[in-house]
């Protein structure tokens, strides 16, 4: 009778113990973040928000560092001919210089990226006024874009890799634009040594919507000088030349026979000379409209010997070298002169929202925006 009541007693402890890990198993589950992803905190923004950095890291070792303001990537770890990783991307180590007067650095630029000509376009019977921030027309979302807000992250597990959500809500009015609309980018480090971007957005109104990454490469390393010895190849015949102020004229011309074309390798210095102000333009992606990433750009760093390969369902890219960075800026690679970086921006084409022939940038409620880019990184 006895020796009943204690093995009852002893089973209930037991019992109760496992009920116990059980719950704290739980517990941890819910707190912890998915495998390949850590979380540290940034700093605060001036209104006291805190930013928090995400690190993705894959089987193989690459790295992505995120962080909640603008959606920015500070670091893009991959490795060279040599096994070694790297940084390949221009950037801070602190917050308070993202907050200060910088081009852009790794963000998500929105809701439009790229350039609307003077600040104006006409929808549906209303005229919209936006801000002038770029001479005299509007660039990258205006003054305060999703370059500089914060963003709701959500570590994800994905069957692709570690991922990072990131969603942003940009109320009806916001910079002048119409329309509450909730735009997500998602970031996943995939098993290739891939960075996939995936972006979506929904609206309430119709309103224009242009998103793209910012991102300023060199695979050679913020610190080693310029990128005019990259190699780049293209898979674009057309390219949509612009005014004194960047705006595209409207027609669409074919790069043969001008300093534009990279429908063969060359490097970006060989003819840079020619083209008026250094590379700042919009590419027509040959297979434009597909629904799953096609191939769009090579680029092939001779010394590092990474190669970098662009795919996306936008149908066009903006190449930019870098021809406004003048050393003012002093990142992780120090001070960041003229053709440092390169920016490949896909997107749909500059002032699109003014250019009736361009493929249109106008989300209209109850649709879906949706595009993916992919940065891909091997070496030789
Ligand atoms: C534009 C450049 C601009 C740079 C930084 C690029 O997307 O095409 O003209 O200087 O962004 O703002």
């Amino acid at each position: 009778m006895k020796r009943c009541m204690v093995s009852a007693m002893m089973l209930g402890l037991l019992l109760s113990q496992a009920v116990q890990t059980r719950e704290k198993e739980m517990e941890q589950t819910r707190s912890a973040l998915p495998a390949g992803i850590a979380k540290s905190d940034f700093g605060k923004t001036k209104e006291g928000a805190p930013v928090e950095l995400y690190t993705l890291t894959n089987a193989k070792g690459m790295k992505a560092k995120i962080m909640t303001y603008g959606a920015i990537v500070t670091e893009l770890i991959v490795p060279d001919g040599a096994g070694k990783l790297g940084d390949v991307i221009l950037g801070f180590d602190n917050l308070g210089q993202y907050f200060g007067d910088h081009p852009y650095f790794g963000a998500i630029v929105g809701r439009v990226g790229n350039r609307i000509a003077k600040g104006r376009f006409a929808l549906h019977g209303a005229t919209y006024t936006l801000a002038a921030n770029n001479g005299p027309n509007h660039l990258h979302g205006g003054l305060k874009g999703f370059d500089k807000k914060i963003w709701q992250a959500e570590p994800m597990e994905s069957a692709d890799g570690p991922a990072l959500k990131l969603t942003y809500l940009s109320k009806d009015g916001e910079e002048g634009y119409p329309g509450n609309l909730t735009s997500t980018v998602i970031y996943t480090v995939t098993g290739r040594n891939e960075l996939k971007i995936d972006t979506s957005a929904t609206t309430d109104k119709a309103t224009p919507v242009n998103l793209t990454n910012h991102a300023y490469f060199n695979l050679e390393g913020p610190g080693s000088g310029d990128v005019l010895g990259h190699e780049v190849t293209m898979a674009a015949e057309r390219y949509t030349p612009v005014d004194d102020t960047l705006i595209p004229t409207g027609e669409i011309a074919g790069v043969k026979g001008t300093p534009m074309d990279f429908t063969k390798p060359a490097t970006i210095g060989s003819r840079i000379a020619q083209v008026k102000g250094g590379y700042d333009h919009n590419y027509v992606i040959s297979m434009e409209g597909a629904k799953t990433p096609v191939f769009a750009v090579r680029v092939r760093e001779p010394r590092s010997r990474r190669i970098m390969e662009v795919l996306t369902t936008q149908p066009g890219v903006q190449f930019y070298t870098g021809n406004f960075l003048d050393g003012s800026l002093k990142g992780i690679g120090g001070a960041y002169k003229k053709h440092y970086g390169f920016c490949l921006e896909t997107q749909h084409f500059p002032d699109s929202v003014n250019q009736p022939k361009f493929p249109t940038t106008i989300l209209e409620p109850g649709k879906t925006y949706h595009h993916t880019t992919i940065y891909r990184f091997s070496a030789e």
